[in-house]
């Protein structure tokens, strides 16, 4: 057993690699410690390790569970909405939409990763894009919808009795094309946001 232990202490001691006996390797993984030759190794930001220790890594990567889903959805849902709503309300170019709705929609998924504790799903970019699409164009619905009780409620001078017909908010919503780009943009950036491995 000693004798063992000091051959492996040895210098000129040839190893191989654990999956390919016949390369010559000193390369170990950082993790679990096997022998893995410059085809088996995988650069992480942590260091070289087996390919073994990567796919555990990424199945620990994934723990996102139904729940999370619900929390990314709610979020992204929710802060997008509020975003679409004062964006319909100002009102700008649709040019600097992009510029606003890149920092928005990255700000959404960090806000959205925050409240799952960076667990992620396989399925939660999209989620959180899908649920950061529908919120703003609602939020922007919603705005609409209030902006057009105001006007209804002025000229008939009644409060709050009179009912706005949904679809003429809805229409209003869809010819903005303004609110469109920043909803569209934002979901780009809540996808990309979750993308980021980070
Ligand atoms: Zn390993
Ligand atoms: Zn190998």
């Amino acid at each position: 057993m000693s004798d063992h232990d000091h051959t492996l202490e040895t210098d000129d001691d040839v190893t191989y690699c654990a999956v390919h006996p016949t390369r010559e390797t000193a390369l170990r993984c950082n993790k679990c410690g096997r022998l893995m030759c410059s085809d088996c190794a995988v650069l992480t930001p942590v260091g070289y390790r087996c390919r073994e220790c990567v796919r555990q890594h990424e199945d620990k990567f994934y723990t996102s569970n139904q729940l999370d889903y619900v929390i990314v959805a709610a979020v992204c849902a929710v802060l997008s909405g509020v975003a679409g709503y004062i964006i319909s309300a100002i009102g700008l170019f649709i040019i600097l939409m992009i510029f606003i709705g890149l920092p928005v929609g990255g700000a959404i998924g960090e806000a959205a990763l925050r409240a799952i504790r960076r667990r992620r799903g396989r399925q939660s970019a999209y989620v959180g894009a899908g649920a950061a699409a529908i919120g703003g164009f609602l939020g922007g619905l919603i705005h609409n919808y209030s902006l057009l009780s105001g006007y209804v409620n002025q000229v008939t001078g009644n409060s709050g009795a009179q009912v706005v017909p949904l679809d003429m908010a809805f229409n209003l919503t869809i010819q903005d094309i303004s609110l469109l780009v920043f909803v569209g943009v934002v979901a780009f950036a809540v996808y990309g946001r979750f993308k980021m491995r980070i």
